[in-house]
């Protein structure tokens, strides 16, 4: 496992220097790892795409509890000692690294060797949430997940109607999954140290997404919504066609923190039924 000293001695002897610009904040506790792995569920044969690997902390935990893994890393530099720390599990098959940036992939031929997969990742802060939402939406192998994310970022992907966090991503992420906090991590746990709190969320795919809308239905009017938090829906939402809210027995007057996922199902199932047959 990789710890403090050894990431160090990896850095100077490759002549690196973590970069800002794209997150690089490595892990150095392999109790940490440890856990991660474990929360993840990851065993023997399991499929597991990890994006942004860096120096590999992850990736040997991964690996070392059997997981056959791909790991997509964007930063070309780091790309050799990872190799170098990995070298075990890439000779006997069991690890894949791609250099390539994960907003940009082509992920069909990636996830084409199995129909199950989980994400495992220290994702990158800047780009973790319209990842993720990216990812649910266009991905369906990808079925559970466990990834580090900023404390606020994670806190507002599982949040339930009503709580302040609550907003677009906890609509919806909801849509495809369920979601939850396990577990704080603290900064100490990182080399260099981040100045913000992290997070592990856990994100479990639902078997059959069957709304009774589409999730391009949906999207929208949420976006708009909250978009105007503070306003009546009435407001936010004034396109709205007649008499939509009264058959989603939605209140024109209530605010987008007060609508759980069911509701905006229902509300985006009646503007589509009243934009389709105006009648
Ligand atoms: N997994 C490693 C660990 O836990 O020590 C590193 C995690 S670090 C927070 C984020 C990693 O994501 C870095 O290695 C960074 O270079 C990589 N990264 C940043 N943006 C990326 C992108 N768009 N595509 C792929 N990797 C990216």
């Amino acid at each position: 496992m990789l710890t403090r000293t050894r990431i160090r001695e990896l850095l100077d002897s490759h002549d690196l220097s973590p970069s800002r610009a794209l997150g690089q904040n490595f892990l150095c506790d392999p109790a940490m790892v440890d856990k991660i792995v474990r929360t993840a569920g990851v065993g023997e044969g399991t499929s597991v795409v990890e994006i942004g690997p860096g120096l590999g902390s992850l990736t040997l935990g991964l690996c070392r509890a059997g997981a056959r893994v791909t790991a997509i890393e964007v930063d070309k530099y780091l790309i050799p000692p990872l190799r170098e720390v990995t070298a075990e599990f890439l000779d006997n098959g069991q690890l894949t690294i791609v250099n390539a940036d994960v907003m940009e992939l082509d992920w069909d031929p990636v996830l084409a060797t199995s129909q199950q997969w989980s994400v495992v990742a220290n994702l990158p802060y800047n780009i973790a949430t319209p990842l993720i939402l990216d990812l649910l939406a266009e991905q369906p192998t990808l079925t559970q997940w466990v990834v580090m994310v900023q404390r606020e970022a994670g806190e507002r992907l599982v949040a339930d109607s009503g709580s302040r966090t609550y907003g677009i991503p906890s609509v919806l992420l909801a849509f495809w999954a369920e979601a939850r906090l396990a577990g704080s991590v603290p900064a100490e746990v990182f080399l260099p140290r981040p100045n913000v709190e992290s997070v592990l969320v856990k994100i479990v795919r639902r078997p059959d997404s069957a709304m009774a809308c589409e999730f391009d239905e949906l999207a929208p009017l949420v976006r708009r919504a909250f978009g105007q938090r503070r306003k009546m829906l009435r407001r936010s939402l004034s396109a709205t066609p007649a008499g939509a809210f009264e058959a989603a027995s939605i209140e024109p007057t209530a605010r987008p923190e007060e609508l759980s996922l069911e509701d905006w199902v229902r509300l985006a199932g009646a503007v589509v039924s009243r934009t389709d047959d105006p009648q």
